[in-house]
């Protein structure tokens, strides 16, 4: 449920749980810009940067983020990507977040830009993409300690603003802002328009040099610091200080490389991706067509929570930069639950957040499923043409792409950069590099013999969409899936599928795998099944037969290689049969880690795809 806002006679929202308003009577952007933003030295204090990290506590209507989106768009120094954090306990709806910005006709087009992501807003970390991905939105949504604990970066300014500390002393309690403080590096500045003692206090124990500066009216001071303790400061490790872009190579030019070369190219790098077949996407993400939808379970499990994140990641680089109906379908899916158990976790709803919820018999029909099937249906997912997105990323500037190219052997080439050469099987460089990504799926194993990275083959059968063929205008996963009429060369087409069949690399279709397929159809959708045996009678099918690349543990691998090269090597891989859910999220949480900044996941789901799980089940590291 939405957070309720009381709407006063003058338009000013307030909140009756916090008995406060929500932004001072001059008007929401007016305080951003003299409060936070001025306090804060910006737009000057970002020129020139590559990049601009700020937190904020409370999110509320998002005004001061669009104030600083706006004063970003505006300024021409502004640095490449504008990272804005914020925390936020008790969000409001869509309906209320647009009400607010109506008020300033300037901010509306980006409130509605924002409006256009507020959804799914379910306990955790939801990272919103805007103006082509130079600015990231993480919403931390949750009480703001846990929240703090759970994020990961250094921050370049800081924007304090949870109600009055009267109102809302957990918001700013010494615990909280010690939290907060740790966020900030020497220089980092911090901004809010309370100057309450206990606030001051707290902060310049944190280690924050204090300014009073005048306030908005009706106030008369605001508060504006910068991090300069007396003490010597102790950060995390090498990780968090920021690196610049320069050049990397990636080797894999699947859905893994495609979204870790797009992710480094807009941050600035020069990417080369290099991969050993003649066009990209020739592995497993060579499928016609695939699946996006999240993994729902009852207890809202660890990989439930990565493959929402996963697709909220991928769905916004589908909106960007393919073409909705063509290249991929935002369809929603309807999951059959064969097994009868339809639970959710507690508290989900028909009204959300959450947007996955029990097939009403509407959908079921549809299906040509009977009304009282136990099935969910996933309002955010569809399917996708993972080709399509693979060369929507390798075409952005700054990716050069070499085919034709075994890597047998990444060499350190010395201390001088670039540091890294990329050598073929008989010694003959290919590539030389300050970074190397290794996102060759299965084919990784060459370059990290030290993983027990697992093949799982997978066949896919598919056919033309014939007239009165009445197949389900939604794909329908459970056991085994159907996709129907997607867009291709020859027509529209089905696809049925898909096997996971562990340790083999056979590339051959198997009459028995296309048996089975039909088979599990027959159980999912016994009427579909049927309209197709026609086709399969009289061979006018085709099967797809690929290789995806597992972990011990089924999840994702992304970090440096091993222990030592977290300066160097790094690998992105084992994204399973679920690349299309897992690429992009992998790629951004990568770029993060590579430059200090903030995680795209709360960082105990970070920790999940990192590649030091392996390094302590493992004694080859
Ligand atoms: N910065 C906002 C803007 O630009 O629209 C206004 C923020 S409003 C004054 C304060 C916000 O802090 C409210 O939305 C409230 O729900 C949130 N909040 C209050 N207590 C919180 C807590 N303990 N943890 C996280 N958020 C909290």
């Amino acid at each position: 449920m939405a957070e309720p806002v009381d709407w006063r006679a003058d338009g000013i929202p307030r909140s009756a749980r916090f008995d406060d308003i929500y932004h001072s009577e001059s008007g929401a952007p007016a305080q951003a810009r003299h409060v936070f933003l001025g306090g804060c030295g910006l737009p000057a204090a970002w020129a020139e940067a590559p990049q601009w990290r700020i937190l904020e506590t409370g999110f509320g209507f998002g005004l001061n983020f669009l104030t600083t989106w706006q004063a970003w768009r505006r300024d021409p120094q502004r640095p490449r990507l504008l990272h804005f954090v914020s925390i936020e306990a008790f969000p409001v709806s869509r309906d209320d977040l647009l009400r607010a910005a109506q008020a300033y006709p300037d901010l509306l087009p980006q409130a509605v830009q924002l409006a256009s992501q507020w959804h799914g807003l379910l306990p955790g970390f939801h990272r919103l993409w805007f103006d082509a991905g130079q600015v990231l939105l993480t919403l931390c949504i949750g009480d703001v300690q846990p929240m703090l604990r759970a994020q990961r970066f250094e921050a370049d300014s800081l924007f304090l603003d949870g109600f009055s500390p009267q109102r809302n002393p957990a918001m700013w309690s010494a615990d909280t802002l010690k939290a907060v403080s740790r966020f900030a590096r020497r220089g980092t500045r911090v901004a809010t328009w309370t100057i309450a003692r206990a606030v001051c206090d707290a902060l310049a124990q944190c280690g924050f040099q204090l300014t009073r500066a005048p306030g908005m009216p009706p106030k008369r001071d605001c508060l504006q610091g910068v991090f300069e303790p007396t003490w010597e400061v102790r950060r995390r490790g090498p990780e968090a200080a920021p690196l610049a872009a320069g050049r990397c190579a990636v080797v894999g030019a699947g859905l893994a490389g495609a979204a870790v070369a797009a992710s480094l190219a807009r941050r600035g790098w020069q990417v080369e991706v290099l991969d050993a077949a003649q066009r990209p996407a020739s592995g497993a993400s060579s499928l016609p067509a695939g699946l996006l939808a999240p993994h729902v379970s009852p207890d809202d499990a660890l990989l439930s929570r990565l493959t929402r994140a996963g697709i909220r990641a991928t769905w916004q680089q589908l909106e960007q930069w393919l073409a909705e109906g063509s290249d991929w379908r935002a369809s929603g899916v309807l999951e059959r639950r064969t097994d009868g158990d339809d639970r959710l976790p507690p508290g989900w709803s028909a009204a959300g957040p959450n947007e996955s919820w029990r097939a009403d018999p509407d959908r079921l029909l549809a299906a040509g499923l009977p009304a009282a099937s136990a099935a969910l249906w996933h309002a955010r997912a569809g399917w996708v043409r993972p080709a399509r997105l693979v060369d929507a990323w390798l075409a952005r500037p700054g990716i050069t792409l070499r085919m034709g190219c075994r890597v047998a052997r990444i060499e350190a080439g010395g201390t001088g950069a670039p540091r890294w050469v990329l050598r073929d099987a008989d010694g003959r460089s290919l590539a030389e590099a300050d970074r190397v990504v290794v996102a060759a799926g299965f084919e990784s194993r060459a370059l990290a013999p030290e993983y027990p990275l697992q093949p799982v083959r997978g066949q896919v059968e598919s056919g033309r969409m014939t007239d009165g063929l009445g197949l389900p205008e939604a794909p329908v996963n459970g056991d085994g899936h159907l996709i129907a009429d997607v867009p291709g060369p020859e027509g529209p087409g089905w696809f049925v599928g898909a096997t996971f069949d562990r340790d083999s690399t056979d590339a051959a279709p198997r009459s028995a795998d296309t048996a089975f397929n039909r088979e599990r159809l027959a159980r999912l959708l016994p009427e579909t099944a049927a309209r197709l045996d026609g086709q399969f009678a009289t061979g006018a099918t085709r099967t797809w037969t690929g290789v995806r690349c597992a972990s011990a543990d089924r999840r994702p691998l992304v970090g440096p290689l091993g222990p030592g090269t977290a300066d160097g090597v790094w690998l992105c891989t084992a994204l399973g049969s679920r690349g299309l859910s897992f690429a992009a999220l992998c790629a951004e949480l990568l770029a993060a880690q590579w430059h200090g900044e903030p995680l795209p996941l709360p960082a105990k789901l970070a920790a999940a795809l990192g590649t030091e799980r392996a390094w302590r089940e493992s004694e080859a590291f």
